[in-house]
């Protein structure tokens, strides 16, 4: 399916340090909820030991999303640093061990649910990025299912295919899957709803015993069958346009319009919507955040104190755009609500830039839109090809993609041609290849705060650059792959595994065990999950 800029880029809004722990854990929780019909007893949660979840579940938010996923939560519900002490308030039981089952992906969760100790189920998914997520088995059945739509799940007894046939002639439904396992048939039906009583009801003629499980999407918008977008490439996209020089921004809003089934107007309120809850994030972000559970303390209020009486190296917009990005690092660390762009890790990169220079130029709210938009679709390249997960691709995933994103967002606030956004893109992308993933006291805040301003100052000189026409060399597309290959070349240690870089400095293992000492004592990070 192709990514959405709401699904994939520019999302989900959410609390909590990563985006492929807490946002995507919440969302499989929540899949594993509906999974049980929200009535179990037990949750098993294994992770392979040569992951990258095994060192940083729960540091990273994992257990505190997919806690809050199996309550039935939201990504940005203001109980999530409770989410487990709530779940073992219903009675469930939660297990979380490492295991050698040589899992493929770095992030993969294998949860197995009870309700009484004849009624289990399993599911495995992995987080792709972003937040985004693939169950890819279910009950041992192989399946691909990523939240997107209404599924209807059908265990049939009796003849499979002839089951299926009947059911694809009575309703109008987006694909029918049968999976075969252990000498069992699972129907996966995927739709615009769930498969109506109605039809259940006939069904049950035919097939007495069946069983029905129900799947409700975890993404903002829904996938449709046969869905087309006018381009998938940045290359494509520039034969699309034949040199008409369209704004990034509105290119944007059209493949939006066509992989969401969405209005202009839809479009554009989504992403205003979005520009709100930034705006009180960074104003909430100044105005001091405070959260126990944390490296570093409250910064960006003394920088804005000498940044407004002129007591800072004059960088003219880059300083408000620091500003803008400490403050947003801040409230992520101190579990308020953030916007994942591309990444809870990288959440402020792309927005700081973007409000940042929007403010030193007045723009409008409408015109902050477009040059989020810009940039969205610049994040769709990256994810068609590749991924934002810095478990696959160390920080240059992460952070690399925001400074191209952010780049040639900047260049749309300034007006730029559809070229120069591109180029801006490209030059920021250049710069960030062979960036490590090496988070402090495996917490996302050191370096991640440096790295985010680091993207947000190089998309800003970028997209200057790119303004007087600066020539990229290498298209885009090609420092994607580029990146890929890249990180095909980075060891696990340096992708986010906090076995390596700074990592494991004396200094971040020494935060590291005070941190953890002080969780063990109750050290009052409220809901940190640390019950004994
Ligand atoms: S170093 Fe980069 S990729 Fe790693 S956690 Fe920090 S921001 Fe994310």
């Amino acid at each position: 399916m192709h990514p959405s800029i709401f699904n994939d880029v520019i999302g989900p809004v959410m609390r909590g340090p990563s985006s492929s722990h807490c946002a995507a854990a919440l969302r499989i929780g929540r899949l594993a909820r509906d999974l049980m019909g929200a009535d179990f007893q037990e949750v098993l949660v294994e992770f392979d030991r040569q992951g990258s979840l095994p060192t940083t579940h729960e540091s990273q938010g994992s257990d505190m999303g997919l806690f809050g996923g199996l309550m039935g939560w939201d990504a940005a519900d203001e109980r999530l640093p409770g989410s487990a002490e709530a779940l073992r308030e219903t009675g469930v039981r939660i297990r979380i061990e490492t295991v050698d089952v040589g899992d493929a992906h770095p992030n993969t969760y294998r949860l197995t649910l009870r309700r009484t100790p004849d009624v289990q189920h399993t599911l495995i998914a992995i987080s792709t990025g972003g937040g985004m997520i693939e169950v890819i088995d279910i009950d041992g059945f192989e399946v691909s299912l990523f939240g997107d739509y209404h599924e209807t799940l059908l265990t049939v007894i009796g003849d499979g295919p002839s089951f299926v046939q009947r059911l694809a002639a009575s309703v109008e439904v987006d694909e029918i899957r049968l999976h075969e396992h252990g000498g069992k048939k699972l129907v996966q039906v995927k739709a615009a709803e769930f498969l109506s009583e109605t039809i259940l009801s006939e069904l049950r003629e035919v097939s007495p015993d069946l069983q029905v499980t129900r799947l409700a999407p975890v993404l903002p918008i829904a996938s449709r069958q046969d869905t087309t977008v006018p381009f998938t490439t940045c290359e494509e996209m520039l034969r699309h346009d034949a040199g008409r020089n369209t704004p990034l921004w509105r290119l944007a809003v059209q493949y939006e319009m066509a992989r969401g089934n969405l209005t202009e107007p839809a479009v554009m309120a989504k992403m205003v919507e979005i520009v709100r809850i930034l705006r009180r994030s960074i104003q909430q972000g100044v105005a001091g955040t405070h959260y126990e559970d944390r490296v570093l303390g409250h910064q960006s209020g003394k920088f804005s104190q000498l940044m407004e009486t002129g007591r800072l190296l004059d960088g003219g917009a880059l300083n408000r755009i620091v500003l803008y990005v400490s403050a947003l690092m801040e409230v992520k660390s101190s579990l308020g609500v953030i916007v994942a762009a591309p990444t809870a890790g990288a959440c402020a990169a792309l927005p700081g830039a973007v409000m940042g220079m929007a403010d030193e130029l007045r723009s409008s709210e409408e015109d902050m839109a477009k040059a989020l938009l810009a940039s969205g679709l610049i994040g769709t390249f990256i994810a068609t090809r590749w991924t934002f997960a810095a478990e696959v691709g160390g920080c240059q995933a992460e952070c690399g993609s925001a400074a191209a994103m952010a780049a040639a967002a900047l260049v749309t606030l300034a007006r730029g041609s559809l070229p120069q956004a591109v180029a801006a893109a490209s030059m920021a992308f250049q710069s960030m290849l062979g960036l490590i993933c090496d988070p402090v006291a495996n917490r996302v805040e050191v370096p991640c705060l440096g790295k985010n301003v680091l993207a947000a100052s190089n998309a800003f000189s970028c997209a200057n650059m790119a303004l007087a026409d600066y020539d990229p060399v290498i298209p885009f597309d090609e420092v994607i792959e580029t990146a890929e290959r890249v990180a095909g070349q980075m060891p696990r240690e340096l992708r986010c595994t906090a076995l390596g870089g700074l990592s494991i400095t004396r200094t971040s293992l020494a935060i590291e065990a005070q941190l953890a000492g002080k969780k063990a004592a109750g050290c009052g990070a409220s809901g940190c999950g640390c019950s004994p």
